[in-house]
Parts: structure tokens; sequence; C-alpha cells
């Protein structure tokens, strides 16, 4: 199958997934995360109507943007950020899902005021206590919410998840659940609506599990792009 092809593919089975659960396709958004593959992958799946790309490291993201590719990209970070890349992420990336500390946050801010840019973030949350894992704990949020409204430039946007990985898509379910009744009880302790409407979960192999639990954006590669 072609790019143009899986990316269909793809699209329908997000619109089923929503449908099952008496929700909008459009309240789902598809991230297609083009890591390793070169730029004529990004090119054709543009081609087909996507502009959200997601990329897990920055400088392969700039190489991509500076690349040749349409100015119309919306361009995400959803792999680790290290600070001493924050300069460079909060210049040019579009937003940002792994934001996982207030100094990493107000570095992006600072880079992104700087420039005059308002790049989206979301704060990526480590639920399973995985060492090996990044993302901010969960008794880390109030704090990290409450200097996200402080912010000049970066808009705090939402939450994301990578959950422990499981062979069968249905391990991750009480993971999404989880994230989804974190975001609630944020809310409920007085985290403002705009900071928190989006949930980033979900990648090619449990993302249909993620829309039923929630999710507002989906981080998908392989099921696009293929293997890498
Ligand atoms: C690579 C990656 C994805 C996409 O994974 P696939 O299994 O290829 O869909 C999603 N999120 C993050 C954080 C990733 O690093």
């Amino acid at each position: 199958m072609s790019i143009e092809q899986r990316l269909a593919a793809t699209r329908d089975r997000i619109a089923e997934a929503a449908a099952r659960v008496g929700r909008d396709a459009s309240s789902v958004r598809l991230i297609a995360v083009s890591k390793t593959f070169p730029i004529e992958a990004v090119r054709a799946a543009y081609d087909a109507g996507q502009r959200d790309f997601g990329e897990n490291r920055v400088q392969e993201a700039l190489q991509k943007m500076d690349g040749g590719t349409a100015a119309d990209i919306r361009w995400h970070l959803v792999g680790h950020l290290q600070s001493n890349k924050a300069r460079k992420a909060g210049e040019r990336m579009d937003v940002i899902h792994s934001i996982d500390g207030v100094d990493l946050l107000q570095r992006i801010d600072a880079a992104a005021a700087a420039v005059g840019r308002r790049p989206q973030v979301l704060v990526q949350v480590d639920l399973a206590n995985e060492a090996t894992k990044h993302g901010a704990g969960p008794e880390a949020l109030t704090a990290l919410f409450e200097a996200a409204a402080r912010c000049q430039a970066a808009q705090a946007v939402g939450l994301m998840l990578l959950p422990p990985l499981a062979d069968n898509p249905e391990d991750a379910r009480p993971w999404f659940g989880r994230l989804r009744a974190l975001r609630d009880r944020l809310l409920d302790a007085g985290v403002p609506p705009p900071l928190l409407k989006e949930l980033s979960m979900g990648m090619s192999h449990d993302f249909e599990v993620a829309i039923a639990e929630g999710a507002t954006m989906v981080r998908v590669g392989t099921a696009i792009f293929g293997t890498r």
C-alpha cells in the first residue's frame, strides 16, 4: 500500500473508533509521526492532505522543516526534549508534547517569546512511575500548570501519555483512562480548561482504544509510513 492509501485507512479507522463511542471524528487530530522517514514520505502524506507531523528529535524536525517541506505544516515534537535543545524547540516547533518540568517549560517560553512565537505545549505524564521513561509525576502537575499559566509565549493545551509497552492494545486502556481521570481532577482543582483541552495518547497499535478513552490527538507512525 502507498502512504496515501495507509493514511486513508488510518483516517477511516479513526472515524470508526470515534463513531463507536459517539464522538465526532473531527475531535481527534491525527499526527503523522515521520521520525526516521525521509522528507519524501512527509511530502507524500502532505499531498494526501496531512498537515500535522510528529518528530521525536529536534534536529531531525529542523532538517525536514528546512529541507523543502510546506510552510503550513504543523510540526509536533513528540519525543523527550533535553534542556540544551529547548531553545531551538521553542523557536521552531508548533506543538511540544514532552514538557516534563518547570525549568524546561520556562526555557521554551523564553525562547519562543524572544522570537515572537506562541508554541502549544503539553505536559507528558509518567503514570506508571517507570524509571526509564520521561514525564512528570502526577504530584508535580499542579506546580507545572501554575507555571504554565504564567508563561508569556508557550500555551499549555493538555496532557500527553506514553503508556508502558504492551502487546495487547487493551492493556493500554487503563492507562488512557487514568490520564483522562487525572485531567478531570486537575480541572476540579481549578486549572483553567483551555490549558487541559487536549489528551495526546494512542499510537499505531492502540489509537482506537485511546480514542474510546478520550484522546484528542493520536500520534501514528508505523501505520502510515511502515515499519522503522
Ligand atoms: C514513535 C512515536 C510514536 C509513533 O509510534 P508508532 O508505533 O510508529 O505509531 C508516537 N509517540 C511517540 C512519543 C513516539 O516516539
